[in-house]
């Protein structure tokens, strides 16, 4: 890589690390090439933070408690606050130290920011405070930017709410 800063070279830029990108940037390095996942907000992605693992930690108590509320003679209760404590164990509290620790120990670099392709191989990364990085790739741009919920209109509410699976497993 060359003179962070300004501008970087890597082998495979990967825009986006959610669960795809950072899969990507992996195989990348184990193939023996260097990589780089641009970032916006948390590395690991929505289902990380707001979709299979807080949804799975929220389910998992009702799941536990309706079986054994099946079972003759037998009851079961919960207290909400422990599970969404639970909830926010799973997502870390919503801070993602623990995979880029993850992506250090596998030789990935990060770089946070908002990513555009600006050119051939060639990534522009918002950084933030008005500075923008530019990023090569000598092999790939993988674009693994994940999608966005999207609501059919509704007549009883109108107009799109386009946060609510995080919504759900956030608040
Ligand atoms: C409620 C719910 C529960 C789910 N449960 C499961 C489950 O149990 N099992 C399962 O397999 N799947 C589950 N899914 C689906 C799973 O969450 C998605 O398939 C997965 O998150 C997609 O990963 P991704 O990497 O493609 O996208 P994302 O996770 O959305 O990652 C994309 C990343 O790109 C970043 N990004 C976007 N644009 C830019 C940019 N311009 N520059 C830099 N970064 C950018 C975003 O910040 C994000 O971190 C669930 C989904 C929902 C909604």
């Amino acid at each position: 890589m060359s003179s962070p800063g300004t501008g970087r070279t890597v082998d495979v830029v990967v825009v986006g690390g959610g669960a795809v990108g950072e899969n990507a940037a992996d195989y990348a390095v184990r193939a023996g090439l260097s990589a780089l996942i641009v970032e916006s907000e948390l590395l690991g992605g929505e289902c990380s933070y707001w979709a299979c693992m807080p949804s799975k930690a929220l389910l998992r108590t009702g799941h536990a408690v309706m079986a054994v509320r099946r079972l003759p003679g037998t009851t079961a209760d919960f207290d909400p606050q422990a599970v969404l404590e639970r909830r926010d164990r799973f997502t870390g509290n919503w801070n993602d130290e623990g995979q880029v620790e993850w992506a250090r120990g596998a030789d990935i670099a990060v770089l946070r920011g908002s990513g555009r392709l600006a050119g051939e191989r060639t990534v522009e990364v918002e950084t933030g405070l008005g500075r923008t990085v530019t990023v090569t790739a000598r092999r790939a741009v993988v674009v693994c930017t994940g999608s966005v919920p999207v609501q059919q209109p509704c007549r009883a509410r109108p107009g799109p709410h386009l946060d609510l699976t995080r919504r759900a497993s956030r608040s």
